[in-house]
């Protein structure tokens, strides 16, 4: 057994087991050992002792839109993975879109791993999309170790990733099931997006009417019918609409291989709340009403929704014009996602274990990294965020990292404030500022 060389000492360590004061032993990048509090350190080991801060195992954003290459200028590795880092997330997963080339072949994966390779602070990894036409590719790119891939059933906002239609999408699910990949879905159907009055300009209420609860809802009900059929691995990304919630759960309880998110912004924005013209609000499917925020909490309390990931979807301000028919639709919350949760959380009456339950262990767990992320206990990676829950600050969009400082959280204080991120036994952010650079790539486990 490799030597200790580091010791993380906390009252308050986040373990799979509830929290509890301990001191975690390191060895050669992972967990050796959780220790009691007051256990000797070993000799040569440096201790570092956090005090009350909470030791959680790093966050895992399985819902990060990079873009890089092609759409450098929106975001980027170096740029995203630094604001992943001082928000506490230590693993993220790229999506296969809005980068040019997007990623649905493995040549283009190649393409963005070698674009990737210098600039990550935080280990990296990719999922493949499908498109029309790439059926064949599917399979190659699983092994060439995708974590699975993502698909549109409506547009997808760029040409070059168009979305699948029916008999497509049958295709796909049918060629993913064949090697027990996994299907992950931006769940709007598009003829009720036709059917919506689509009428633009500046006033929340008409971009809301334009992408109704219904066009999720339907969405859903098909691939849960999908999902049965082919006893195939099916993953709904950012869930808005709470009236899916029943129809998962029975689906669930009957045996159906389906898992959901959602996101910061709806569990913490709400429409009443969105000023006309504030665009930097705009995301597909959109921030819906009061009540419909207070049923996904009740969706994670009771386990119908598995995790919470960011969908950081930024763009240049440019793009974010007052009219919510035109304007990219996208919100940045790499580096806000922790504290804008764990505030609504706190309120709600939750605790930090169900936050590092929904975004870090249960995002392992989609991804399959589940015996190397998401947890602190002996075997998994050294990968830490240590955080003064009970510390506040307001947000400054020109402290953000991501690329472009658009938020749509400018000037609201929250509760949780990240001391510092450790990757593999090493520390990567101290109080916001990189110390050293040491993400790697990573791939699904090909066991
Ligand atoms: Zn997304």
């Amino acid at each position: 057994m490799p030597d200790v060389t580091l010791v993380l000492r906390s009252t308050r360590v986040i373990t799979p087991d509830g929290e509890r004061p301990a001191s975690v032993a390191v060895a050669d990048g992972r967990i050796a050992e959780v220790l009691p509090h007051d256990a000797e350190v070993p000799e040569g080991a440096r201790l570092e002792d956090v005090g009350d801060d909470v030791l959680l195992p790093g966050l895992v954003d399985t819902h990060v839109h990079v873009n890089d290459p092609g759409r450098t200028e929106w975001e980027g590795f170096w740029t995203a993975t630094r604001a992943a880092a001082a928000g506490g997330i230590t693993t993220l997963l790229d999506m296969p879109l809005n980068s040019l080339p997007p990623t649905t072949t493995v040549e283009n994966l190649r393409v963005k791993q070698d674009v990737a390779r210098d600039k990550a602070h935080m280990d990296t990894g990719f999922w493949g999309g499908a498109i029309p036409g790439n059926v064949k590719d599917l399979r190659p790119l699983h092994e060439a170790g995708v974590f699975g891939f993502k698909c549109f059933l409506s547009p997808s906002g760029v040409d070059e990733f168009p979305e699948l239609d029916p008999e497509q999408l049958e295709s796909a699910i049918a060629e993913i099931a064949s090697f027990d990949g996994l299907l992950i879905v931006h769940a709007e159907d598009p003829d009720h997006l036709h059917a919506a009055p689509q009428q633009g300009g500046p006033e929340y209420k008409n971009f809301l009417a334009s992408r109704p609860r219904a066009a999720e809802n339907d969405a859903i009900a098909r691939l849960i019918d999908l999902a049965r059929r082919y006893e195939a691995r099916v993953h709904v990304l950012h869930l808005s609409s709470s009236d899916a919630l029943p129809m998962i759960a029975k689906a669930r309880a009957e045996g159906v291989r389906i898992t959901v998110e959602t996101c910061p912004h709806f569990l913490t924005l709400t429409a009443e709340e969105v000023p006309d013209g504030a665009t930097e609000f705009k995301c597909c499917p959109p921030i819906r009403e009061r009540e419909n925020q207070d049923a996904l909490w009740q969706g994670l309390a009771d386990g119908t929704l598995d995790c919470i990931v960011s969908d950081h979807s930024p763009c240049t301000a440019d793009l974010k014009s007052d009219d919510f028919g035109t304007a990219w639709g996208g919100i940045s919350s790499l580096q806000l996602g922790l504290p804008a949760i764990w505030t609504s959380a706190r309120e709600r009456g939750h605790s930090l274990e169900d936050v590092v339950r929904w975004m870090s262990s249960a995002p392992a767990g989609l991804a399959g990294l589940d015996d190397r992320k998401g947890a602190i206990e002996a075997g998994r990676d050294a990968d830490f965020t240590v955080l003064a829950p009970e510390e506040t600050f307001t947000v400054d969009a020109a402290e953000l990292y991501h690329r472009n400082q658009v938020t749509a959280y400018a000037g609201k204080t929250l509760h949780g404030v990240v001391r510092s991120t450790w990757l593999r036994g090493e520390p990567v952010t101290d109080h916001g500022r990189i110390t050293q650079k040491t993400g790697r790539l990573i791939e699904r486990n090909s066991a």
